[in-house]
């Protein structure tokens, strides 16, 4: 490739003042080492109650290449990141964390890959940095959501990397509302691939994910990319048949043959058992059934409350995928 592309950094902050000075000289002294441009950081303010978005505005006002794009409250990590993603317009976009536990010095090295001709370039992370549980948790995570998808999704891969311009185009078009962006661009296909960076501890401040958060980040993407859940009920379903079959014929044998009196142990085993696989299936089909209701509202992702930059560049940023007004009025023809 022989222009340079224009690069356009997206990152989501909550709460972040601790790091934010150090955050845009970072990324400010990459993007000037880079040839090309005019690039962009386009920063995610995900409704911080810090001064996070007062300094964010200050820096907009000094530099030209800052787009902030403020929400109107707190939306979690994935649709912060989806919010900064739908305003970049550069020819590449970069995800990365805040916090600094994405470098920014390793732009460069993305942009490499990227002239070399991959659409997705993202960092594979070595040598994490948290604690031994956590990484254990990661560990064990990325296997199993590896062995239930059904698509090939990265070992150790976070939400850091590069896309092209067509990959973000196809992730714009993306409606869901449970996001799992490193999933979702994996499905998006093209050449992509995956460089062992090490993740930093964080700089400053502390994570915003709870175990409790993680926890659902985890299930957006086993529920978003497998049905194997939905599948296992049927499994075992047909096991515990198979197995209650075996063991009505040995009662019958039992009852008819040797005249033997039958305890109450063994039923309440099989009846407590097999209602405890029925309501923990019945889970998973609710899962999978209230993700299903929370896509069938169709409600944007994010609500912008102010975009902060020094130019207009109000034509060159995308609209919101779902247009409402569209959306309300095929509701009130169906309805005819
Ligand atoms: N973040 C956000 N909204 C949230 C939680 C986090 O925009 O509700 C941002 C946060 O400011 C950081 C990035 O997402 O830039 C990753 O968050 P964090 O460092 O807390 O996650 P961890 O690295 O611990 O997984
Ligand atoms: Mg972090």
């Amino acid at each position: 490739m022989s222009k340079q592309p224009r690069v356009s950094l997206a990152i989501p902050v909550y709460n972040e003042e601790a790091v934010l000075p150090e955050l845009l000289r970072r990324t400010r002294a990459v993007l000037d080492s880079i040839p090309g441009g005019p690039h962009e950081i386009v920063l995610a303010d995900d409704g911080s109650s810090d001064r996070t978005l007062e300094l964010l505005e200050g820096a907009a006002e000094e530099d030209a290449r800052l787009v902030v794009i403020a929400l109107s409250r707190n939306f979690g990590h994935q649709t912060a990141l989806t919010a900064a993603l739908d305003h970049v317009t550069g020819d590449v976009a970069v995800l990365m964390d805040g916090d600094l536990q994405d470098p920014p010095e390793a732009v460069p090295t993305l942009l490499e890959a990227y002239q070399q001709g991959y659409d997705v370039v993202y960092v594979r992370r070595v040598n994490r940095k948290e604690s031994w549980w956590l990484r254990a948790c990661y560990y064990l995570f990325y296997r199993l959501l590896t062995a239930l998808s059904s698509i090939q999704l990265p070992l150790d891969a976070g939400d850091f990397g590069l896309m092209s311009r067509r990959v973000v185009q196809e992730i714009r078009r993306m409606p869901e509302h449970h996001r799992y962006l490193r999933g979702m661009r994996t499905w998006v296909g093209f050449r992509q691939i995956g460089i062992p960076i090490e993740r930093a501890a964080r700089r400053a401040g502390r994570t915003k994910y709870s175990p409790l958060r993680l926890l659902k980040l985890a299930s957006d993407g086993i529920f978003a990319f497998s049905i194997v859940p939905l599948r296992a009920a049927a499994i075992f379903g047909a096991t515990a048949t198979g197995v209650s079959i075996l063991y009505s014929i040995y009662s019958l044998y039992v009852k008819f043959w040797l005249h033997a009196p039958q305890g109450f142990t063994a039923l309440i085993l099989v009846i407590t058992f097999l209602s405890g696989v029925n309501l923990f299936f019945l889970g998973i089909i609710g899962e999978y059934i209230g993700r299903v209701y929370e896509e069938a509202k169709g409600r944007p992702h994010y609500v912008v409350r102010q975009v902060v930059r020094q130019r207009s560049l109000g034509s060159l940023a995308t609209t919101p995928r779902i247009d409402v007004a569209e959306a309300l009025e095929r509701t009130g023809t169906d309805y005819d």
